[in-house]
């Protein structure tokens, strides 16, 4: 029986890990094949507090987990495939192998959207990619294309430009959503092209992208540009499938928490990180709220005399 279980290992799961493994829970990560979350898929991350100079998201990951380890979580690297979370002991399973646990904490995260072309599945990496750092250096003075136009976009877009002839980004706007620091510099960024009001329609190839066709939805007019890779940028869903049915989500699929608190709607369940904010998605907001979730389990674990 495990006083605690994190499920999910990025800057929030790790968070509760440092502060629950400092409380004497000696918590069990369960930390997913993609341990590390969404940072591990970033470069430089500029905006974490502490380091001036930026640090890249995979090491930032690295130091949560060592200083995590230092305290006494120990990790299992798979995925939670079933929980019941019906009745005290709360249960979870990976795969076959069951475990007990009186508290959970949930730190899932989210992941990356798709458009939900036929050909955008077809074409998956071969040429179609959700992540420029995992796949960009593929892309060697080759013309690849960027959909979207929130921050992600254009992280992704300006990433790019290290290896890329061209990057076109695609918008299905007149404007984008990123913040204005980082849409300057995608507008003014030498290699990078915008096509605005524009919806990638279909991905067309032979064993590998070779080009697109766009529609500009103002007109309606459909155009094929040549291109050799295609990254979708479009936002995140929330990763909460394995938990349908056993706490309340909103209709996007986001866990629901109490307000200033972690609480999940079943005691004893606590949710931080992106997989309970749609809003924030910052390394450090979700960090905070791993610290929260710790501290709450930590409380209600005692308030139940544990
Ligand atoms: P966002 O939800 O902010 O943006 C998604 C973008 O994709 C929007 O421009 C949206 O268009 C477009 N889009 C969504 N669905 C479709 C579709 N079906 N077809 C075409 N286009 C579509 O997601 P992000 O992942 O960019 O960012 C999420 C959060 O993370 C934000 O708060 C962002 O600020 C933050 N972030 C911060 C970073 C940083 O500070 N370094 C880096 C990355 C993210 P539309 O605008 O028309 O809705």
């Amino acid at each position: 029986m495990e006083k605690v279980i994190i499920i999910g290992s990025g800057p929030a799961g790790l968070t509760a890990a440092i502060y629950a493994s400092r409380a004497n829970l000696s918590p069990l990560m369960i930390e997913g094949f993609e341990a590390g979350g969404q940072l591990m898929t970033t470069t430089d991350v500029e905006n974490y507090p502490g380091f001036p100079e930026g640090i890249m998201g995979p090491e930032l990951m690295h130091l949560f987990k060592k200083q995590a380890e230092r305290f006494g979580t120990r990790f299992l690297t798979k995925n939670v495939t079933k929980v019941d979370f019906s009745q005290q002991p709360f249960r979870l399973w990976v795969g076959e192998e069951e475990f007990k646990a009186q508290s959970v904490i949930i730190s899932t995260g989210a992941s990356a959207k798709y458009l939900g072309l036929e050909s955008e599945k077809a074409f998956l990496g071969r040429g179609v990619s959700a992540c420029a750092t995992c796949d960009g250096a593929f892309f060697k003075n080759m013309n690849v294309a960027v959909v979207g136009g929130g921050d992600t976009a254009m992280e992704e877009a300006l990433f790019l430009t290290r290896f890329a002839k061209q990057v076109t980004v695609i918008h299905r706007r007149d404007a984008f959503r990123a913040s204005k620091i980082m849409a300057d510099k995608v507008k003014n960024h030498e290699k990078i092209n915008i096509l605005w009001n524009s919806e990638l329609v279909d991905i067309l190839g032979k064993d590998n992208v070779e080009r697109i066709k766009v529609k500009n939805n103002k007109t309606e007019e459909i155009s094929e540009i040549p291109m050799d890779g295609v990254f979708i940028a479009i936002g995140h869903k929330p990763n909460t499938d394995i938990f349908q049915g056993q706490i309340e989500l909103n209709p996007q699929g986001y866990i629901l928490t109490k307000p200033h608190s972690t609480w999940t709607s079943v005691e004893g369940v606590f949710a931080a990180g992106d997989v309970q904010d749609p809003t924030y998605r910052q390394a450090i907001t979700a960090a905070g709220s791993g610290c929260m979730a710790a501290i709450d389990a930590e409380r209600w674990l005692e308030n139940q005399g544990q």
